[in-house]
């Protein structure tokens, strides 16, 4: 991240670059998770575009019950990585094991574990939330009252009952997104996984989704794992697995991860570096001409106050 500054005084750039190191390996004793066997095992994975490496040897096990994120800039592999979890896609070298199949050898298996959100929009914005429910169910083998009151439940739970006779395109953001849910849901999956589910989303419903999640998995015992740019989204996850340029470099729980990685570290770029770096030296909040303070701990934080 890079921003001209408008300062009068001198010209600054700044910007923010992550300590992370090469990979965070966290020992499993001190993890606040517990050993439990693992719901989806990702081995080794490789995967390459006509020359282009997106996943360059990735490998992390998600447990039973957990809200798992996976994280990283963009380009960093997460949607490929997504692709081949949901069996859209053949990894090119590697393993990737959901509830015991292998998604490239037994990809029909492992398709009635998961339950899969995309990024783009499934639902038929011309059916009514039930019909939308209830051409999803019919795929997945459901029929006649067993539907009918799955479909029911589902649409209790996502908080659409009422809305349940309403074609999709009368909803807003969140009601939309809240009925992908259900459809990712309606075949009761052990595994839930959702490619970066808020985009588009206002606060409100993206606290909303977030607290649905965090229900699943806590009353439904779902495995959900879910794709994200976004730190404060990332904090909400037990555990992060983060990628950059098709590598991991770092897993762990949030807390974990802030502790090793640590404070941002800022690199300033200006016209006159030792009269800055002299003024940044001082201790406490300092004052520098129009600027009024200068923090290194949280490199998001640096401010300008005009
Ligand atoms: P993310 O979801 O983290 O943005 P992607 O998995 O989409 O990352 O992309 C990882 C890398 O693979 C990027 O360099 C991207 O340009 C490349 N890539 C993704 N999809 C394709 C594709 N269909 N063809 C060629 N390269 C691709």
């Amino acid at each position: 991240m890079s921003k001209p500054s408008t300062a009068r005084q001198f010209q600054i750039k700044y910007l923010v670059v992550s300590k992370a190191p090469d990979y965070v390996a966290l020992d499993p004793q001190h993890s606040a998770v517990p050993a439990i066997p693992a719901v989806i095992s990702v081995q080794d994975l490789v995967h390459r575009y006509e020359g282009r490496t997106a996943l360059n040897g990735v490998s992390f096990d998600v447990r039973h019950a957990e809200l798992f994120g996976l994280l990283g800039p963009n380009g960093s592999g997460k949607t490929t990585m997504f692709r081949i979890l949901s069996t859209l896609m053949v990894a090119g070298g590697g393993r990737a094991v959901i509830m015991g199949f292998d998604a490239a050898k037994e990809p029909d298996a492992l398709r009635r574990q998961i339950g899969v959100v995309f990024q783009a929009q499934s639902i038929d914005l011309k059916l009514t939330a039930a019909e939308n429910l209830w051409h999803q169910g019919h795929l997945y083998g459901l029929r006649g009252t067993t539907l009918k009151s799955r479909i029911a439940e589902m649409l209790a739970r996502v908080g659409l009952s009422d809305r349940a006779k309403e074609k999709a395109e009368t909803f807003s953001g969140g009601m939309q997104r809240r009925l992908e849910l259900a459809k990712g849901l309606l075949h009761h999956p052990a595994v839930l996984l959702l490619d970066e589910p808020t985009t588009g989303l206002d606060p409100g419903a993206r606290r909303d989704l977030w607290q649905y999640l965090q229900i699943l998995r806590d009353e439904e015992r779902v495995t959900v794992i879910v794709t994200t740019h976004l730190m404060e989204e990332a904090e909400r996850c037990d555990r992060l697995a983060i990628l950059n340029e098709g590598k991991l470099v770092a897993l762990g729980t949030p807390a974990e991860l802030k502790r090793e990685i640590g404070g941002d570290v800022i690199l300033l770029d200006t016209r006159d570096a030792e009269s800055m770096a002299e003024r940044a030296r001082r201790p406490g909040p300092s004052r520098a001409g129009k600027w009024s303070s200068l923090h290194y701990r949280r490199g998001r934080s640096f401010s300008r106050r005009d």
